[in-house]
């Protein structure tokens, strides 16, 4: 896999072993598939990056801030945006239809970058229904460059794109930050799932973010569901979807098709 044979993982620091990742195209999609909880039908899938070299695994969500504090992110998050795509084709060739992609995106793809080109050039190219696209930001990245993010996600509407708010709950955004963004929906983080049938605060933090949304006419997806009792409970306070490993573990393309295409 590696161009360098003499390679020893061991003997390099974290950052070596990232760079080493990226001049090695060591990295894959792989999608998690998004569930009705009301009768588990498929609704879409969650893109996360994969990264392994030799047995090493990078975790992402330590090598997702290193490429961000390097700029690197956006050159991956270009590969990242293409490859969802290609392989959003991919899955209705083996019929799959009108499903979503929920993509992370980075404020950094946002702030030094024009991602609405990019996202338009591919859309276009592909012949992709921008309904169908979601993008996840956290909620810590809308306080980074509130203008700038603010005018991207009002051009990424005018072209039918989705805009998700990730980790709701964990970060700084305010109510008033929902309402600036006007985002379509939110992910309610997995840790306030993970407790929800067991302590009452989690348990009562959920029904009122959910409330919420419904009022607000937020679409809303828990994260991190991996008990048949939290999906119960999801379910009856009226939150529409979710995905954890209750339902599926990241997959890859092959497995998506082989499990999920019919
Ligand atoms: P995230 O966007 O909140 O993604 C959800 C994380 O929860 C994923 O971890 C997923 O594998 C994990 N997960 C899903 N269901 C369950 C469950 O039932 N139980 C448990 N324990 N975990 C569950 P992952 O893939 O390690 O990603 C970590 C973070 O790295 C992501 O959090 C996201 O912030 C970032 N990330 C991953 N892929 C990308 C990407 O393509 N682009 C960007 N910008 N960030 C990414
Ligand atoms: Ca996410
Ligand atoms: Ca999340």
């Amino acid at each position: 896999m590696l161009k360098t044979k003499e390679f020893n993982y061991r003997q390099l620091s974290i950052e070596e072993i990232f760079e080493l990742a990226i001049s090695n195209d060591c990295f894959y999609m792989c999608y998690q598939p998004i569930v009705s909880s009301s009768n588990s039908q498929l609704i879409g899938f969650e893109a996360l990056i994969r990264s392994q070299i030799n047995d090493v695994r990078l975790r992402p969500d330590n090598l997702i801030p290193y490429l961000e504090k390097t700029g690197q992110i956006i050159e991956l998050g270009s590969w990242i945006l293409k490859q969802c795509l290609v392989d959003y084709k991919t899955l209705e060739s083996y019929g799959l239809k009108d499903f979503t992609m929920s993509i992370n995106i980075s404020p950094v793809q946002i702030i030094d970058h024009d991602v609405t080109l990019e996202i338009n050039d591919l859309m276009n190219e592909l012949g992709i229904c921008p309904k169908n696209i979601k993008l996840e930001l956290t909620e810590t990245a809308l306080i980074s460059d509130c203008n700038k993010i603010s005018k991207t996600f009002d051009r990424l509407r005018e072209m039918g794109i989705k805009i998700w708010l990730d980790d709701f709950g964990t970060g700084f955004a305010s109510l008033g930050l929902l309402r600036q963004f006007k985002v379509n929906g939110i992910k309610i983080d997995k840790s306030f799932i993970n407790n929800i049938a067991t302590d009452n605060d989690d348990f009562t933090l959920c029904s009122a973010v959910i409330a919420m949304a419904q009022r607000l006419n937020l679409e809303l997806i828990a994260e991190g569901v991996e008990t048949p009792q939290q999906l119960q409970i999801l379910n009856c306070l009226g939150c529409e979807n979710i995905q954890g490993y209750l339902i599926d573990k990241p997959l890859t393309l092959r497995d998506v098709i082989t499990k999920w295409a019919k």
